[in-house]
């Protein structure tokens, strides 16, 4: 027996591997079966051709065994298993492509998006050292007479010697470490906790993989049982398969029912109601594929939170790589729950080289074509359903048009849906569209705090008399989403606020001019009495009954001041340019003009009465609610 030392650079890549790669330890079970499962394929392989492997496809198998005096976990599989030369070069080297070029492409994968690395090193085996402090593996060669037994407890080295072992295959034994402060290691010898990791990470094996349980029983009650007799408990051991085998991805849609996919996904992703939507995509390809996502049916409590991580599960071959791989599905869509399966990337090392690749771009581009495609459905076929979408995650989507300087805003205009006038019931874009007016210039939109104030706007009343529709804004990201989009299938969106919001005629044009020119006098009274409160007094061209309004010039919205107020608190001195709108034809107008005439002091006090009651109309705060009484009281008088 001789010791032999790991190749230089594997001992450090060994030190790395076992402090550093991995983010969950765990992990370490998913591989080690990963293993056995690939050899146990394989022998499966050539059982096919070969009548000598003498097994069926039903005796291959992988077995957990745990002796907790021992602290011993077992992985054995009694498939194809390797011989000297094999153990030689598969657990004395790491990284057997080359760990210098492993090294290099791992400093390269943060910044180049194609390096396949995962799959190219053999490190997933040494990933037990991060539980284990020694490792035996036993293992005999299909066809071969001699078994081998190589032993180590980490990084100094390790031993192969020739021992005894009757079927081909391979027993991979970990002597777990002891507890430590940090850490329980204790938990990898517990049946029920290896149980539960076997569900998490190998689920999908293809192979049964079984452990002897313990479990309690009641005791039969004797036939001659006294009356005070008490039920006695026994425990007793029983062979459990713990993993499913087959993906419900992997099977056609035909062969599953509605239900098991509901159960699926409450089951997995922890949601007691049944999701609103599943979409299945099988792709093949370039990259192939198995996906299955679901759409939730209401907002996760923490969905707005920045706890809430997005993401699918990834697996490979039905093997689970990350628990939730954020790549694979954009930030508009980040409430998609589901799972994508593909063999083209297989068991990464970590999770930031996961990210580069290139294969989970192509996947992740694909499917949110899939998922828009499915919600697009739902409006048009289950319109109940995409409201209770559009209710739980519309600003989502919302936000995602005004993200990224509106690069998405094409591909998510479709999705949109507001409040409108008709009957306040959504509309989408399409839908508003297809109901315009032929003569209407623009599609209409109001901003504000409820749809309940919003249709008293009195700016919307020219407007709604045209029988024009107006979308009703109420959340803090419609406007903005509103300024992304910008226009419609050739038709401009519109703030009802806007002062050309109504095309005139030439004659309505000179009209106006000469109505403002009239007023001039007045609206510089009003000007100068307001000072620096409003930018500009102008005669409206939007108002019919009602006397007053206010809007702003320029970008910023009265909306999105209050918006940036409430979010923001002091905005550098940036604000809306308010401009106090007058109706010439409201009797109150007269009454301010007679009052200049004749009482400059009460044509101020009306100046200050217009101006509150347009910021109130507004929903913008008074800035002296005590005097603005006082004025109404003095009037009163
Ligand atoms: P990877 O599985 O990514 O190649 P590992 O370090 O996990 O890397 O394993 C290295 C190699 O050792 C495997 O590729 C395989 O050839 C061999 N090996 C590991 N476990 C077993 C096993 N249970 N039976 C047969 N061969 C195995």
């Amino acid at each position: 027996m001789e010791k032999k030392e790991f190749q230089a650079e594997s001992k450090r890549l060994l030190d790395l591997m076992i402090n550093s790669i991995y983010t969950h330890k765990e992990i370490f079970l998913r591989e080690i079966i990963s293993n056995g499962s690939d050899a146990v394929d394989k022998l499966a392989y050539k059982a096919l051709t070969d009548d000598k492997v003498g097994l069926n496809r039903s005796d291959f198998k992988i077995t957990l065994t745990v002796d907790k005096d021992a602290r011993l976990l077992t992985v054995s599989d009694n498939g194809i298993g390797m011989t000297l030369e094999e153990l030689e070069s598969n657990l004395g080297t790491i990284a057997r492509s080359g760990s210098l070029q492993f090294k290099q492409d791992m400093a390269e994968a943060e910044h180049k998006a194609d390096v396949d690395i995962i799959g190219q090193f053999g490190v997933g085996f040494y990933s037990a050292f991060m539980v284990a402090d020694q490792i035996t593996v036993v293992t005999k060669a299909y066809g071969q007479e001699k078994a081998y037994r190589w032993e180590s407890s980490g990084a100094d080295g390790y031993t192969v010697t020739e021992c005894e072992k009757d079927a081909a295959g391979t027993d991979v034994i970990m002597h777990i470490k002891e507890d430590g402060e940090e850490e329980q290691f204790s938990q990898y010898l517990d049946q029920n906790r290896l149980s539960r990791l076997v569900k998490k990470y190998s689920d999908y094996v293809h192979y049964p993989i079984v452990m002897e349980m313990t479990h309690s029983r009641m005791k039969d009650k004797p036939e001659d049982a006294p009356e005070d007799y008490k039920p006695e408990w026994e425990d007793y051991t029983e062979w459990e398969t713990l993993n499913s085998m087959v993906p419900l991805w992997q099977r056609s849609k035909g062969e599953v029912e509605q239900e098991e996919y509901d159960a699926f996904y409450q089951d997995k992703f922890n949601d007691y109601e049944k999701p609103l939507a599943t979409v299945k995509v099988n792709a093949e390809g370039t990259v192939s594929y198995q996906a299955l996502l679901f759409l939730p049916g209401r907002t996760p409590y923490d969905f707005y939170t920045r706890e809430y991580e997005k993401g699918l599960q990834l697996y490979s071959s039905g093997v689970l790589i990350m628990d939730k791989c954020p790549d694979l599905v954009p930030e508009y869509f980040r409430f998609i729950k589901g799972v994508v399966d593909t063999p083209d990337v297989s068991l990464n090392i970590s999770r930031e080289m996961l990210q580069q690749t290139r294969q989970l771009k192509v996947i992740s581009s694909n499917l949110e074509k899939k998922v828009k495609a499915e919600l697009v459905r739902l409006e048009k076929d289950e319109r109940e359903k995409y409201e209770t979408f559009w209710r739980a995650f519309g600003t989502q989507i919302k936000y995602g048009v005004v993200s990224e300087y509106g690069t998405h805003k094409d591909f998510l205009a479709e999705l949109l849906m507001f409040v409108s006038s008709k009957e306040s019931k959504y509309a989408t874009l399409a839908e508003y569209k297809e109901r315009m007016a032929e003569d209407q210039p623009f599609i209409y939109y109001a901003s504000g705090e409820s749809v309940e104030k919003l249709s008293k706007l009195p700016q919307a009343e020219r407007i709604q008399d045209k029988g024009y529709e107006i979308f009703y804004l109420t959340e803090d990201v419609d406007e903005f989403c509103m300024q992304v989009i910008g226009e419609y299938e050739g038709k401009k969106l519109k703030s009802i606020n806007d002062n050309d919001a109504l095309p005139e005629t030439e004659e309505e044009k000179k009209a106006a001019e000469e109505k403002a020119e009239e007023s001039k006098p007045v609206l510089d009274f009003v000007k100068e009495t307001l000072g620096d409160k409003i930018k500009e007094a102008r005669i409206s061209k939007l108002l019919k009954s009602h006397a007053v309004c206010m809007t702003a010039d320029g970008p910023m919205s009265l909306e999105m001041e209050k918006h940036l107020r409430r979010n923001g608190g002091d905005m550098g001195g940036l604000t809306a340019e308010r401009v106090l709108e007058l109706n010439a034809d409201a009797p109150v107008f007269t009454a301010l003009k007679n009052a200049m005439e004749n009482d400059r002091a009460l044509a101020e006090k009306y100046v200050q009465l217009l101006y509150c009651q347009a910021l109130l109309i507004a929903d913008l705060p008074l800035e002296d609610p005590a005097g603005y009484t006082d004025l109404v009281c003095s009037l009163m008088k």
